[in-house]
């Protein structure tokens, strides 16, 4: 098929039915599939934890997209990367992870993986020279995410995953704020790509969904497929639907998200009441050069903080009119949030910051509510 990502997003999942014609896919609720007289299952299908059609139509789809061998998907990201970790790692194995990251993935590492025996271990990620000498006391896996949530620290994937392979450790990359080849992890050096799709992927604030996408087949995707059909945390042929449809306008909507995101940015670095912004599309950030080497634009996810501490952060998400206060990301509506209390008290995010997931709206209408709600706040 073409290299192109708008015509794989569109047409890698499959044509139309071959039963009916219909143009789009059936959703195939059925649970099991009949067995021929002689014991085989013509169709390829036994029951639906181990396989699906419209299961198989998003793996296809997100396999081409990122420019993976192969995708497994799961019920969410979290369950996603839970057995990306169990696959990939075993008691005993040291994990290094970002010190800025997704909160839920850190909370699933500290309170559910570590008694299990994978020992997660907190490196600054924009320091070679930490992530070496981590690495020098042993490593099953690095685990990257960037830009991190919430702080858009950036880490040098290709120079991190030559130094995790130089140790024998297996690098996963977190690309859920960059999908569809946006951040270009598997050419820098990356593994193993997680993805929740809930976020740009499905697009529309509608379905949980997560997927383990591998750069080349191999034991890993064996220990993933095998995980996915005998736990069966899988998603419904609903929730695969809903995220193949979605993920059909992926790289048109991903293109407005980071327009608008741009304009933000801009509008939120020259405001007054503005102390900081995160946003690696700015020059004045400092993984900028290192984010235009490895990724296809700026992404749409950015944090900043106010003058006048978490009163005034507080404040701001109050006082918006357009953008939406919620946790989340990725969906066609502009979010805010207060980082701080949604991570709880354990949280090392500063409490005079917002996060904002920039949606589809005209940027104009979402840079004039933020100038209003600064102004009211
Ligand atoms: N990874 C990142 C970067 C996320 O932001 C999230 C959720 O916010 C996840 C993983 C987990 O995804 P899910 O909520 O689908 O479990």
């Amino acid at each position: 098929m073409s290299e192109h990502l708008e015509t794989l997003a569109i047409h890698a999942g499959g044509g139309p039915d071959p039963a009916t014609g219909a143009v789009i896919a059936p959703i195939h609720l059925a649970t099991t599939f009949e067995r021929s007289a002689d014991g085989s299952y013509p169709h390829g299908y036994v029951y639906t934890r181990s396989g699906n059609p419209n299961r198989e139509a998003l793996e296809r789809t997100l396999a081409a997209v990122e420019g993976g061998a192969a995708a497994v998907t799961f019920a969410s990201g979290s369950a996603a990367a839970s057995v990306a970790l169990r696959a990939l790692l075993k008691p005993g194995d040291r994990l290094l992870v970002p010190d800025d990251m997704y909160h839920g993935i850190r909370k699933l590492l500290l309170q559910h993986l570590s008694p299990w025996g994978i020992q997660p271990v907190q490196v600054d990620m924009t320091s070679l020279a930490a992530v070496e000498a981590a690495l020098a006391e042993g490593a099953g896996a690095v685990w990257i995410e960037t830009p991190s949530n919430p702080m858009l620290k950036i880490t040098d994937v290709e120079a991190v995953s030559g130094l995790a392979h130089a140790a024998g450790a297996k690098v996963v990359c977190d690309s859920t704020w960059m999908p569809a080849r946006s951040l270009r992890a598997f050419e820098l050096g990356a593994d193993l790509l997680l993805l929740a799709t809930t976020k740009y992927i499905a697009g529309h604030s509608d379905v949980l969904g997560g997927a383990l996408v591998l750069r080349e087949p191999g034991e890993e995707l064996d220990a993933i497929r095998s995980l996915q059909q005998s736990e069966g945390a899988v998603p419904s042929p609903f929730d695969c639907w809903l995220t193949l449809r979605g993920m059909k306008t992926l790289p048109y909507r991903l293109r407005g998200h980071e327009q608008n995101a741009g304009a933000v940015a801009a509008f939120l670095a020259e405001h007054e009441r503005v102390t900081r912004v995160h946003y690696p599309g700015l020059p004045g950030h400092p993984g900028y050069e290192t984010a235009r080497r490895q990724m296809r634009g700026s992404g749409a996810m950015l944090s900043f903080q106010v003058e006048g501490g978490e009163e005034v952060a507080m404040a701001v998400a109050a006082s918006v009119r357009l953008i939406t206060r919620a946790t989340s990301l990725g969906g066609v509506e502009s979010l805010i949030e207060h980082r701080a209390s949604v991570e709880g008290p354990e949280s090392r995010t500063p409490r005079d910051l917002l996060r904002l997931s920039v949606g589809l709206e005209h940027p104009e209408d979402i840079v004039a509510d933020l100038r209003a709600a600064l102004a009211a706040a």
